[in-house]
């Protein structure tokens, strides 16, 4: 059985451990080396009089990020990290290292970005990077977790769709056989049918947006963390999203100490505030109509430092056609859509749906959209449906936020933007 560095650390004696090369050092006589493995660090010294000389020479020549595998016996030292080292017997060479690596990958590394994640592989070498993702991890787990406790229903919607399911946003065209399909931007009508009928849906999806922007809070393809509830409106809704947050947060907090210290990130669990759009433009001196812009997106934030802040019954002009309108009134000002903010950034936009297909179809008339190439979502209701409200996180978009990212791109694995198409 393979044991991890972090338990390695908790016994004494003879003990076999995998992993990276991550430091070196020779003062002569003694060698040390850091050996890395995704829960933690150990250090093996070698005396020069002491040690196996086939072991001692093959210190010197091992490369940086190399796979050895150690055998020693384990003692306890003040100077090392974690209170021990492993005086080594042997050391096998598992897998050798080019010898001049394409990036560097120490912790003190400062290659820029793009150069990063062309060498994505070798820079998931890094534990600042493995932290970032294994918050990640964290945070889609807790989603899941959150909501399956919840007894939703998590579903798995299509990714190849045959028409815009919101208008708006550009589409990645993709040849489906003898027909033209897109990459879906969102799983908007597929998590409504499933509310409509098993009443409270889940999802983590990828979507794809074929925005020709490049900035550091967009991706061309992300995912989302989606939910969709029947018989409730977008104050229901919300309160589901202040009550996952806080529950990734929270979870986050305890089982992540680790790499929340290494990237030097300290979270406390938001509470919410909920501001109606009207209130939220006088707080920000915009005007009526017009959405935040992202220094005014900050500017909320920083009058309720560290909380969610919800801004409700937007004006639909500026939501899309689907979300209801106030009073299920085609003509209503105001609608049922929010959106929330987290750490300066929106992360997530929601709202109560239109259900009433008469109502469906004017609000689609009223963004200059044609009803016809909507007859599939249209008709999806005209069989039962009840009311209902769902909104959607991005995940990246959430990591970037809670972690303090300066670029979305680092809190996404493989990122896909207007350039990069690799790796
Ligand atoms: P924004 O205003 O930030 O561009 P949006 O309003 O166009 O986002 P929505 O359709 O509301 O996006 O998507 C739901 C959530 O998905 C957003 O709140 C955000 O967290 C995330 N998101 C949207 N677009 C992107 C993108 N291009 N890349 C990464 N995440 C995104
Ligand atoms: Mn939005």
């Amino acid at each position: 059985m393979r044991i991890y560095i972090q338990d390695a650390l908790k016994k004494t004696g003879k003990i076999q451990v995998n992993g990276w090369v991550h430091e070196k050092r020779d003062l002569g006589k003694i060698r040390f080396l850091l050996l890395r493995d995704i829960t933690g660090i150990i250090q093996i010294t070698a005396l020069k009089d002491k040690t196996d000389k086939k072991v001692f020479d093959l210190m010197d020549n091992l490369s940086g990020e190399s796979v050895v595998c150690v055998s020693g016996e384990l003692k306890p030292s003040k100077q090392a990290p974690g209170g021990k080292e492993i005086i080594p017997e042997k050391i096998e060479i598992l897998a050798l290292a080019g010898e001049k690596l394409p990036v560097d990958v120490s912790d003190f590394s400062k290659t820029e970005l793009p150069k990063r994640l062309d060498y994505r592989f070798l820079d998931l070498h890094r534990r600042k990077i493995q932290a970032i993702f294994k918050i990640q991890s964290t945070i889609s787990t807790a989603f899941r977790e959150h909501f399956i406790k919840k007894e939703f229903i998590e579903f798995q919607p299509p990714s190849v769709i045959s028409s815009a399911s919101e208008g708006g946003t550009e589409l990645f065209p993709v040849k489906y056989f003898e027909k033209s399909a897109y990459l879906a931007q969102s799983p908007q009508l597929y998590k409504q049918m499933v509310a409509c009928s098993m009443e409270k849906a889940m999802t983590i999806t990828p979507v794809w947006r074929a925005e020709k922007h490049n900035t550091i809070r967009h991706l061309n393809e992300s995912r989302q963390m989606d939910i969709e509830i029947a018989f409730s409106g977008q104050k229901e809704v919300m309160k589901e999203l202040e009550e996952v947050v806080q529950d990734i947060v929270k979870q986050v907090i305890e089982k992540n100490k680790q790499e929340l210290e290494i990237l030097g990130v300290k979270l406390k669990v938001p509470k919410a505030v909920y501001l109606s759009y009207e209130e939220a433009i006088k707080k920000v001196k915009s005007k009526f109509g017009d959405d935040f812009s992202p220094e005014q997106e900050k500017k909320l934030c920083e009058m309720y430092s560290g909380d969610i802040v919800f801004t409700h019954s937007w004006p639909s002009a500026i939501k899309p056609f689907y979300i209801m309108p106030q009073n299920e009134n085609e003509n209503s000002k105001l609608s049922e859509g929010f959106d929330a903010l987290y750490q300066g950034v929106e992360i997530s936009s929601g709202g109560q749906r239109v259900h009433l297909p008469e109502l469906l179809e004017k609000m689609i008339k009223k963004k200059k959209l044609n009803p016809k190439n909507f007859k599939y979502y249209i008709d999806s209701f005209r069989f039962g449906a009840p009311k209902h409200s769902g909104w959607s996180i991005g995940l990246e978009r959430f990591t970037q936020a809670l972690l303090g990212l300066n670029n979305i791109r680092e809190a996404c694995l493989f990122p896909r933007d207007r350039d990069r198409l690799v790796p």
